[in-house]
């Protein structure tokens, strides 16, 4: 007998479970009796509906195997952590692969060998391999932050309506891609959609607008964070590209304050200093439902934390943010500084730091190190990939 079924993944630790769903699953030829649903619901939950002849089970899986909910699943122990951590620092510290960005010309002059990884779960344990105490700049990480900030104070719809959520599929400062979009900005992870973003920061001046940005990043870390000045002035030197983002969407009325005023929070937003650990915590908490693990302080509302994660998700790799999802799995954003954040909600977010970019302007080892680090721990959202 054929059973019509929805199965959303299945786990197979016990016995009987695995056989219990195989009969579900119409890999049997009986269907299970009562006495085999009531044990496997032990391991899984199985909802039976009958409806005139047809009979619909619907199995739900628990976190035995680490291919349930993969939110709920507990993290490894500690050991086994760090010695991942330090496993993937081992393996990719020689790739000297990329080059650093020079367009900023600062960016050019710091150390390429640079290379630290750090892990902070959502009960405060902190994993650290290589240079994780070295401060480099935010960079379009910072994005992720004042998106948080808008959603917070202004809603999810405003953030929808005013900027978007859609990826571009190009570079981060293509204009092309605004004009293709009527001049909006299309999404706050792009240079665009950043500038709108600190635009729509409620301020009555520029310096509290700034001061708002700084004090909610440094909600995400846990302490003060501090403008780097050399990245700052470095920037503000060069970017003329961004200033002209910012006259664009301001002719379009799609930016919401004085146009220099918001690209000069944008590239201070930009020049924040960070160390791998502390941009782990500032992940960690949003893997953390917006509560800091450290701290304990909210910083986000919980129901603005999977908003934030799927626009991560869509547009956080730039124009290879198609790639990292089929290959990851996982919502994370890149920088130009050298940093990547990667947030598993519920459970950890891993952190890379090596200034070395590929062409789109992703951390080469940063990305082979958290790739590394979710293959071996299964941690793909999407279901298990081993
Ligand atoms: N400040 C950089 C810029 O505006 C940020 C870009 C990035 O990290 N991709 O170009």
């Amino acid at each position: 007998m054929k059973l019509p079924k929805i199965s959303f993944s299945i786990i197979a630790t016990l016995t009987l479970a695995a056989a219990v769903i195989d009969a579900l699953n119409g890999c049997s030829s009986s269907q299970p009796d009562d006495s085999q649903i009531a044990a496997a619901q032990a391991a899984t939950a199985i909802t039976r509906t009958t409806n005139h002849s047809t009979t619909i089970y619907l199995v739900t899986t628990g976190s035995a195997t680490g291919s349930g909910p993969r939110s709920a699943a507990s993290p490894p122990p500690s050991d086994s952590l760090q010695a991942l951590v330090d496993d993937a620092y081992a393996k990719f510290k020689d790739d000297q692969s990329g080059t650093n960005a020079d367009y900023i010309p600062y960016l050019a002059s710091v150390p390429s060998e640079l290379f630290g990884i750090a892990v902070v779960t959502v009960d405060g344990k902190i994993f650290t391999a290589g240079d994780t105490g070295y401060t480099f700049s935010l960079q379009s990480c910072s994005k992720v932050f004042t998106l948080a900030e808008i959603i917070e104070e202004s809603g999810e719809e405003e953030v929808l309506k005013k900027i978007g959520v859609e990826p571009t599929g190009m570079a981060f400062n293509s204009i092309t891609a605004l004009g293709l979009h009527d001049n909006q900005a299309i999404n706050p992870l792009v240079n665009a959609g950043a500038i709108a973003s600190v635009s729509m920061v409620k301020a009555g001046s520029a310096d509290e607008r700034w001061n708002k940005i700084l004090a909610f990043e440094s909600s995400f870390a846990g302490e003060p964070l501090k403008l780097i000045d050399e990245v700052y002035r470095s920037e503000s030197d060069t970017n003329f590209r961004n200033q002209g983002i910012a006259f664009i969407l301001y002719n379009g009325q799609h930016l919401f304050c004085n146009p220099l005023e918001a690209c000069d929070a944008y590239t201070k937003q930009c020049s924040i200093g960070v160390t791998a650990r502390q941009l782990a915590i500032m992940g960690a908490t949003l893997a953390n439902g917006g509560v800091n693990p450290i701290t304990q302080q909210r910083c986000l509302t919980a129901r603005h934390v999977p908003r934030v994660l799927a626009v991560m998700m869509m547009a956080g790799f730039y124009d290879e943010s198609g790639q990292w999802a089929y290959t990851a799995g996982i919502p994370a954003k890149t920088g130009v500084g050298g940093g990547i954040v990667a947030v598993v909600p519920g459970r950890m977010a891993i952190v890379a730091f090596s200034p070395r970019l590929n062409a789109a302007g992703n951390s080469i080892r940063a990305t082979e190190a958290i790739n590394h680090i979710v293959r071996q721990l299964d941690l793909n959202l999407f279901g298990s990939v081993q």
